[in-house]
């Protein structure tokens, strides 16, 4: 049997898009194997928004080299965002690989594997869909980014925004409910600027109120948000909709507006502070999570202190926080020097974290009795664990007393917290309907 093995690092597009791809391996015929060493076919789904992943990709690509002298036979592909436009210069580099393909790029990858095997993938493969989802499952909606932020590579490797048609993704939310998932989440770099580009124009709003019809979903959330492009008709939707969770991850990235302005976010401080009080005047209680940058281009300790109390006075429930480093061939890159020594730029990132850390532990302390639905994902160290609506990590004390299982929502009771989960008793589970595709998981 001819063995694939997909790495994939970086954002929930990636791992997206390695879904998708993995249905096309099965549907030629390939079975996939742990162990990238021994595969036939490896591919590198790739992320360069930092350096730490682009040095991952690299050592993992020097050592398929050796695995590759060993047999010639193995093939490799690397796509995603290390792949741009040209690919000379990489195939130069890396003359071990058999294929490059940028995000979404599907075709030269199912067609070196088609090669493999034998069969050509053109009329062999249907959809590209996972054909066993997971329950919560994510869906991509819009590629690419028209931003430019001056620190961001993604717009010079995923293009343009490019949404997908409304019909398609409601069809496509139908296989996939079909396929036991009953949660999805909308993709997009900048999801809110979803539609702009369709013809007759659509918003994120309009979409989710299609998705919201579709029987048997449950829940829809959708990720990552701009403040600038999140307009109140989206936010209302998010209040209205019942499937929709009360769960919005929308980056400041810094809390200084002369640092913003070099970062071409497009917002002041002011203007994002108002943006996070209309989602709560509509939405009550809604989860925040946001993205952060610490030590960008000559940021000052006094710039770096009014990121600090932007987490103060929020209190996000959750914060993804990074040290900046220089993307080459972005605008900050060319035109704003790294002036931040990498020490102090650790030094501000163990503050904020610590920070964050405080704030979360307060949050999750206070959920401590209260009771949530929280559909069940998965398992991790001998328990079930679930997400709450408000994308709350719940590990499950009793489940093996009940009719809990992957794939289920329980009612369940906090019994204790820490600032990144919570843990809870099942007081009560969704009963299997007759015909449900049970999903039975060694505990
Ligand atoms: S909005 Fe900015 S940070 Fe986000 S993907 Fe686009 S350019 Fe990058």
């Amino acid at each position: 049997m001819t063995t694939y093995h997909i790495w994939t690092v970086g954002c929930q597009m990636n791992k997206a898009d390695s879904e998708r791809l993995a249905s096309g391996f099965e549907q030629l015929g390939l079975s996939e194997t742990d162990n990238p060493r021994s595969a036939d076919v490896v591919v590198l789904n790739t992320c360069v928004v930092r350096q730490g992943s682009e040095d991952k990709a690299t050592g993992l690509l020097g050592a398929l080299k050796k695995a590759k002298d060993l047999d010639p036979s193995r093939r490799i592909a690397v796509m995603g965002c290390m792949v741009g436009p040209q690919s000379d210069e990489l195939s130069r580099r890396f003359p071990q690989v058999d294929a490059w393909a940028r995000p979404q790029e599907f075709e030269p990858v199912l067609q070196m594997a088609g090669e493999v095997v034998g069969v050509d993938p053109d009329g062999c493969i249907r959809e590209l869909l996972p054909g066993d989802p997971k329950v919560a499952t994510f869906m991509p909606i819009i590629h690419g980014c028209d931003k430019f932020c001056s620190f961001c590579i993604i717009p010079y490797r995923r293009g343009r925004e490019v949404s997908r048609p409304v019909e398609e993704l409601v069809r496509e939310t139908e296989l996939l409910v079909s396929r036991g998932v009953r949660e999805v989440t909308l993709l997009g770099q900048n999801v809110d600027s979803y539609g702009h580009d369709l013809e007759p124009a659509h918003d994120l709003a309009d979409l989710m109120y299609a998705i919201n019809e579709v029987d048997g979903l449950d829940r829809i959330r959708f990720l990552t948000s701009h403040p600038s492009d999140m307009s109140e008709k989206i936010i209302r939707a998010v209040g209205e909709l019942p499937k929709v969770c009360e769960n919005i991850n929308l980056p400041f990235q810094a809390g200084d507006d002369e640092v913003l302005d070099r970062m071409r976010r497009g917002y002041t401080r002011d203007e994002y502070l108002r943006k996070i009080d209309q989602v709560r005047s509509i939405i009550p209680d809604v989860a925040m999570v946001t993205d952060v940058i610490v030590g960008f281009s000559g940021e000052s300790e006094e710039q770096f202190r009014q990121t600090l109390d932007i987490l103060k006075e929020v209190r996000f429930d959750k914060v993804h926080s990074a040290a900046y480093s220089v993307r080459p061939g972005t605008i900050a890159a060319r035109q704003h020097p790294d002036t931040v020594p990498v020490e102090e730029k650790k030094r501000r990132l163990a503050e904020l974290n610590e920070l964050q850390e405080r704030i979360c532990s307060e949050i999750n302390t206070g959920l401590a009795g209260e009771e949530f639905d929280v559909l069940i994902d998965g398992h991790s160290k001998g328990k079930l664990q679930g997400r709450t609506r408000t994308d709350k990590l719940v590990y499950l004390d009793n489940s093996e007393t009940l009719e809990t299982r992957i794939g289920g929502f329980a009612k369940v009771r906090i019994t204790g917290t820490t600032p990144w989960s919570l843990q809870g008793t099942v007081t009560a589970a969704e009963m299997p309907a007759a015909g449900d595709r049970l999903r039975v998981y060694p505990i």
